[in-house]
């Protein structure tokens, strides 16, 4: 994954790149690196940890003044997390430093025939592999760094983003992308690269998005882009809209908290301009030249991985409930592996925060090949699903940057409900009144997620209570079984906490069997379909002994006699109460791992944007 930055101008590199580099942390954590091209010429700077400790072995490194430099966050892939296995890794001559995001499936093959032609190897990475080959390119063909570039491209596979430094060329960034993400910010004579556009839009709104197969040369103060074939293109400037606050603290100890406490505003962003209850309309621009495909579709295929798939599997039960299509959720990394049936009558629809996910990138070029109608679900503007989809709708919840996704999850959601809703409307399978009645419901929910989010200082004393649990068990059922999987998701991913979600009902057939008095049970337990059943499920987790936290709505009597705790949503329409009872389920995570010392916005081993496989 890893997040690479690079600066070229009038101005000092240095801290740009770190400031960049802090902004692309949650990308991975492993390692920081810098390359600059200061007075004592080309040296490379870094360090295992984060980019902290990367500016403390900086502080005695005398005067570190340039205006050209490359940096990178490593998520180690090749080869453990370690001073030598971070980036940037030098070439042979030490005269060239590169930067890589991605992985050289074939660095083997490659390292070998290197090793026997007299090459050796610091690192145990690719991408020290992958700088070395285009060495080797250059010398034995005698021809340019950038010519370099583009016959080692020809040879590589796997996926990168890149970025070369030339002691010999002090002005000259070269650049290059496939797979993994690359987005330069143009300046007034000076350029900013970057795996997303957080570390440059205080520095310029105005942005390329460099496409796979493409070669960046910035040289002199301007920019060329070129096919891996060598055909010059035409590059199309972007206008960022972000602001900066978006991407800063704002007075909260953890991004996770800020983007939990953002969600009555992201979920409001995302249906603003598309919903408007009082005149019984709804409209998600994207979806306009692909509703008659949507609305004959023999079938829905949602691909996505992580939290992104539990958004996904509340859509199917939306999907199936309004617009009566059959609908299959597939995790995108056993999708694209196995020969899937899919036809031209399918619709796809690709779930993924960052649009970066590479596991979804495949599954949809894999889909589009077969001749399906293919739709993106994603954050991040302009990224790389973005723009290989059909079409899309964006979450608008502005950037998350915490690694354990919240605000992301229900933007998601808040989209899939409007398609289903829209869906369902079209085809006729939902009547005009239960739609106009639905869309109004759907208007309150931003308000009702305020209301929520007031029941933190509860979750807080709850959480301490059960902060030493070594194991939790999350039950639902019905549109709250995803709503368990992915409060187990989140307590295990940013408090080591081992979880696990699970159907209700499926309880007896296994989970059962670990209940005892040390067990805490956290039960999705809303005024639904299934109430009644989980009330009895709840009877016997506590017949057990097991401790019993209850998500239940507001004004339960029954569930409040037999829990342990209650914690309170607002009523609304059974659809839409993934949006409510998921809050409560992330806040819990949140003060837990808090409480355990743990880094919330970085846990250990993980990464935000998964665009290895
Ligand atoms: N494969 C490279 C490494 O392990 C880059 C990792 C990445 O982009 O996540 O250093």
């Amino acid at each position: 994954m890893c997040g690479i930055v690079a600066y070229v101008g009038q101005q000092e590199a240095l801290p740009i790149i770190i400031k960049g580099l802090k902004r692309l942390e949650y990308r991975g954590y492993d390692s920081a690196g810098v390359a600059l091209i200061d007075k004592r010429g080309l040296n490379v700077y870094k360090k295992k940890g984060k980019v902290s400790e990367l500016e403390n072995h900086l502080l005695g490194q005398g005067d570190l003044h340039s205006t050209i430099g490359i940096g990178h966050t490593r998520w180690a892939t090749h080869g453990e997390p370690n001073d030598v296995n971070a980036h940037p890794h030098y070439s042979s001559s030490e005269k060239f430093a590169m930067i890589h995001n991605g992985i050289i499936e074939n660095y083997d093959v490659l390292k070998t025939d290197l090793k026997n032609r007299g090459y050796t190897f610091q690192s145990e990475t690719d991408s020290e592999v992958f700088m070395k080959f285009i060495e080797d390119i250059h010398k034995n063909n005698n021809c340019s760094l950038e010519e370099a570039v583009r016959l080692a491209l020809h040879k590589v596979v796997g996926a990168y983003a890149i970025v070369i430094m030339n002691i010999e060329e002090p002005d000259t960034l070269i650049a290059a992308r496939k797979g993994s993400p690359l987005v330069i910010g143009v300046g007034k004579n000076e350029y900013f690269l970057a795996s997303d556009a957080t570390p440059i839009i205080e520095y310029t709104n105005q942005v390329i998005y460099l496409d796979d197969y493409e070669i960046a040369v910035i040289r002199d103060g301007s920019l060329q882009i070129k096919t891996i074939e060598n055909v010059e293109t035409n590059p199309y400037i972007n206008q960022l809209e972000m602001e900066l606050e978006a991407i800063e603290k704002g007075g909260y100890e953890h991004f996770m908290l800020k983007e939990i406490f953002e969600q009555p505003r992201s979920i409001a962003d995302c249906m603003r301009g598309r919903l408007d209850a009082k005149n019984g309309r709804l409209v998600l621009g994207g979806l306009r030249d692909y509703m008659n495909k949507f609305q004959n579709a023999d079938r829905i295929i949602i691909t996505a991985c992580g939290t992104s798939w539990h958004a996904g599997l509340v859509a199917e039960y939306l999907f199936e409930e309004f617009a009566r299509i059959p609908v299959e959720v597939e995790y995108a990394s056993e999708f694209r592996y196995r020969n899937p049936v899919i036809s031209e009558k399918d619709f796809v629809i690709a779930i993924s925060q960052s649009g970066e996910t590479a596991d979804t990138l495949a599954a949809i070029e894999l889909a589009k090949s077969k001749g399906a109608t293919i739709f993106g679900v994603c954050n991040v503007v302009g990224s790389s699903i973005a723009r290989a989809t059909h079409a899309g709708s964006y979450t608008h919840a502005g950037p998350e940057i915490g690694v354990a996704s919240t605000k992301a999850f229900t933007a998601q959601i808040s989209v899939l409900t409007m398609m289903a809703l829209m869906l369902g409307y079209q085809r006729g399978t939902l009547t005009e009144s239960k739609y106009v009645q639905l869309l109004n419901e759907l208007e309150t929910i931003p308000g009702k997620v305020e209301r929520t989010l007031k029941m933190n200082p509860n979750i807080e004393a709850i959480s301490a209570e059960y902060k030493n649990a070594r194991n939790f068990l999350y039950l639902g059922r019905g549109y709250n079984f995803p709503v368990a999987l992915e409060g187990a998701l989140k307590l295990k991913e940013i408090s080591y906490i081992h979880a696990e979600g699970y159907p209700a009902a499926e309880m007896k057939h296994g989970p059962i069997a670990l209940i005892d008095e040390e067990m805490p049970v956290v039960f999705i337990a809303t005024k639904d379909n299934s109430y009644e059943k989980v009330v009895s499920n709840i009877q016997e987790v506590k017949a057990r002994k097991g401790k019993i936290i209850a998500v239940v709505t507001e004004g339960d009597t029954v569930v409040r006699g037999m829990a342990d705790h209650v914690l309170e949503v607002p009523d609304t329409a059974e659809a839409f109460v993934p949006l409510l009872s998921v809050i409560p389920l992330q806040i819990l995570s949140y003060h837990i791992a808090v409480m355990r010392g743990c880094n919330v916005d970085q846990p250990r081993n993980l990464a935000k944007s998964v665009t290895v496989e």
